[in-house]
């Protein structure tokens, strides 16, 4: 860039570069060109989602540009928009949420190497991590000091919050964009991208599989996501669930046996029996009812993750040595190897597809645990905005 006068601007790649003169040094900011998108987004705790219009960076040499076809409304959208998890992880308004991406290639960077304009590709939870610490070396970019969530992390390229799938259009760093298997509805597909990964995981880790009694606590978007790994596994599945509406369906998914929890006669039948259980319930409750269920060495690992501290006496643990353990969605590469697992096996969310003007009746069924199984919102609902 040739200019020196002070605030030049030259518009280079998709991003701006300032030029300043100051105290006699010249300082270069760099600073990335912008787009406008039409998105949804809630102003505070208390206001509904509305349309709105939000920037977003125009691709440089590694994003990816994609145009959002699915995405899919997960709880813990709700718990964001509604700032339930402030003591942790407080809400930025106003909030873009959504990270059940599904959308079409529409722009690559240069130096993009693995997509296409066209390809038909998904974003999960995270857009960025250092790529460099001990935890990306491995593979577990969701466990990166320095990772980004998809929205209400901090923007790296442009300040402020990052925005998420509630949107037309999302531009992402080409190693955080999955790749979809060709054979499945990709309605379905989007939410494999939090609860699919969020209970594939844990269940992998903790080797769900032939001969195992695996347990799934709460039947909403997670729970019957891991009801349907359990059986592509091979595990023996047992749903518990505290809606008896919902015992015809959990069999239909792929439940071996159902328990309705109010039953404590049915609860007690199964003690100490499970190898494993996941525990996906979005709102306080009694683990130990569950940790109970335990056999010896058993694991309850939870991934719903409700706002307040639950109560775990030593002594549930201490008899059996049994174990209990958290787990967060899921590096990328398994993320891409449990897209590929569900293109082979035809795993695919149950959806109910809506528009994104019902997103807020949306989310009061979702808080009423009345949704069977995920919402998923057609952006194309977008356009009329
Ligand atoms: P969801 O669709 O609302 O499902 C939660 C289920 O929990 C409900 O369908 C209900 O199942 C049960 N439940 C709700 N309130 C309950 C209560 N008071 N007592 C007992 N059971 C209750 O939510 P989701 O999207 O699956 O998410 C579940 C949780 O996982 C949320 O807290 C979410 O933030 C968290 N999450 C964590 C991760 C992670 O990486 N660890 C990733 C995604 C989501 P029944 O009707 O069958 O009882
Ligand atoms: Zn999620």
């Amino acid at each position: 860039m040739s200019s020196r006068e002070k605030g030049a601007r030259c518009i280079t790649r998709g991003v701006t570069i300032t030029c300043d003169i100051q105290s006699g040094a010249t300082s270069f900011t760099v600073q990335p060109t912008t787009y406008k998108a039409k998105a949804y987004s809630a102003a505070s705790e208390e206001s509904p989602l509305a349309s709105t219009t939000i920037a977003r960076r125009d691709p440089t040499e590694r994003d990816v540009q994609i145009e959002i076809l699915f995405c899919g409304i997960c709880h813990s959208d709700l718990h964001s928009v509604r700032n339930e998890w402030s003591e942790f992880m407080a809400t930025n308004y106003p909030i873009v949420p959504g990270h059940e991406i599904v959308g079409r290639v529409t722009t690559v960077g240069s130096a993009v190497t693995k997509y296409k304009a066209g390809d038909l590709v998904a974003v999960g939870c995270m857009v960025d991590s250092d790529r460099s610490c001990p935890n990306c070396k491995r593979d577990l970019e969701q466990f990166c000091p320095n990772m980004t969530l998809t929205f209400n992390s901090l923007d790296k390229h442009l300040g402020g919050v990052t925005y998420g799938g509630y949107s037309e259009s999302i531009v992402v760093d080409e190693h955080f964009v999955l790749r979809l298997p060709s054979n499945l509805n990709i309605a379905g597909v989007a939410p494999l991208l939090c609860a699919g990964i969020t209970t594939y995981s844990p269940m992998r880790h903790w080797g769900v599989g032939k001969g195992k009694k695996v347990g799934v606590v709460g039947l909403g978007g997670l729970g019957h996501m891991a009801v349907k790994f359990g059986r592509a596994f091979g595990a023996h599945v047992a749903v518990f669930t505290t809606s008896p509406n919902k015992k015809e369906d959990a069999f239909r998914l792929g439940a071996d046996e159902v328990v309705v929890t109010r039953n404590s006669d049915e609860m007690k039948k199964h003690a100490g029996s499970f190898d494993f259980i996941i525990d996906t319930v979005s709102a306080n409750h009694d683990i130990n009812a569950y940790i109970n269920l335990l056999g010896v060495d058993g694991n309850l690992t939870l991934v719903g993750a409700p706002a307040e501290p639950l109560d775990v006496p030593a002594f549930s643990l201490i008899m059996g040595r049994r174990r209990l353990a958290g787990s967060a969605i899921g590096g990328i590469a398994e993320t891409q190897e449990m897209l590929d697992f569900c293109g082979k096996h035809n795993v695919t969310a149950d959806v109910e597809v809506i528009p994104i003007q019902k997103v807020n009746e949306a989310y009061e069924r979702l808080w009423k645990s009345d949704v069977k199984y995920r919402f998923s919102i057609d952006m194309a609902s977008l356009k009329s905005e």
